[in-house]
């Protein structure tokens, strides 16, 4: 049978455990029943401390311009040096500017099976606010004193809310599609502090309640929290939440956070999203203290690779990948140390493969 769409996929497996978990993305997506009418190239590419240091730059221009012909890309992580390194700087970040990836979106899900079950989206704006990073430091006769700009533009804040809106549409979407969810209907929580920031925040509220006001959300349930009640909530209350919006800086925060309530690092993906590109990429980092023992957990980047398809318009695909990880959780049979199991890296591959 002819594939239905092809999609190419730049890999980029950067340093440390990103070589041991890219690959097991790749498999994965690999797997995917013929039905689905899916054909995946793939294209190897080179980013991070390594790469720095056999050629002197960390993100080369030809990643770049290849990543612009993708339709999607994977990525690993990246080791950073802890002391500044003339000439090195974040891949990633970089990535992100160049590829015009202005909106980070992270889930968090728990086992079904969970005390507090918790199945939410913190959608994070990527350009603006305290990031501008337009901070200058003088001399009072009091002594000194330093100021940082925040800026939040009407634009990026309707940006960033038109995707929440799309995906909590999505989420409804793959829960129909056979990935089960604790969630009824699609809600969107559109987080600010504008009680006391009134103008800044303010903008990003009002920007954030028109845009998902447009009849393609009318079945989108819109709620708005101040910042810090919103964090109390999340603790007491996660399961209140099914996609939250929020500027540079609170969905910094809020995403760390929630990531805590899941337990390990390794079970959380994010992606990059731009117009026409997505990039999964695992939360977290190189892991230095464990890589190369073959123990690191996939997960995160098996569901970044789901998350990736979602903004390819493939919910069908992700939702089949979710259920195969979420079924290998709640058996709980094959779990990483990080889980408090023993199973190698491999052996949650294959399991997750033979779900699939
Ligand atoms: P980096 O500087 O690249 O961020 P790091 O030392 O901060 O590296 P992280 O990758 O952020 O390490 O991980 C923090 C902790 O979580 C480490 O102890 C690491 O072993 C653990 N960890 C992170 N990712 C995974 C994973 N996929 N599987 C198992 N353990 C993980
Ligand atoms: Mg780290």
């Amino acid at each position: 049978m002819a594939a239905r769409r092809a999609l190419t996929i730049g890999l980029i497996p950067g340093d440390g455990i990103g070589k041991e978990v890219i690959p097991a993305g790749r498999r994965v997506l690999e797997a995917l029943p013929a039905s689905l009418g899916l054909k995946f190239d793939f294209i190897d590419l080179k980013a991070g401390w390594e790469t720095f240091e056999q050629t002197g730059v960390a993100l080369p221009e030809e990643t770049v311009k290849t990543l612009e012909s993708c339709n999607g890309g994977l990525f690993g992580a990246v080791s950073s040096p802890t002391t500044a390194v003339k000439g090195y700087s974040s891949p990633i970040v970089a990535l992100r500017k160049r590829l015009s990836l202005y909106a980070n979106v992270r889930p968090v899900k728990s086992v079904a099976t969970a005390a507090k079950p918790i199945d939410m989206v913190i959608v994070r704006e990527n350009t603006e606010d305290l990031y501008v990073k337009e901070e200058k430091t003088y001399d009072t006769p009091e002594g000194k004193v330093a100021e940082a700009i925040k800026r939040i533009s009407q634009r990026a804040s309707t940006n960033i809310a038109t995707i929440a809106g799309e995906i909590a549409l999505r989420r409804q979407k793959i829960r129909a599609a056979g990935s089960p969810s604790i969630h009824k209907g699609p809600l969107v929580t559109v987080t600010h502090k504008s009680n006391v920031l009134s103008q800044t925040d303010g903008l990003f509220r009002v920007s954030a309640r028109e845009a998902l006001s447009a009849e393609k959300f009318s079945s989108v349930k819109v709620e708005e929290q101040i910042v810090d009640s919103m964090v109390y909530k999340l603790f007491r209350q996660p399961e209140a939440y099914d996609v939250i919006v929020a500027p540079n800086l609170y969905g910094d925060i809020l995403s760390d956070g929630a990531a805590a309530l899941v337990g390990s690092l390794g079970l959380v993906p994010s992606a990059n999203v731009g117009n026409s590109f997505a990039m999964g990429e695992p939360c977290h980092g190189s892991a230095p203290d464990i890589q190369g023992q073959g123990i690191s957990n996939p997960i995160a980047t098996i569901r970044s690779a789901a998350l990736m398809l979602e903004f390819l318009d493939e919910e069908e695909a992700a939702a089949k990948i979710y259920a195969a990880v979420d079924a290998n959780l709640e058996e709980g049979r094959l779990l990483t140390p990080d889980l408090g199991g023993n199973a190698k890296t491999e052996e949650v591959v294959a399991d997750i493969l033979r779900r699939l």
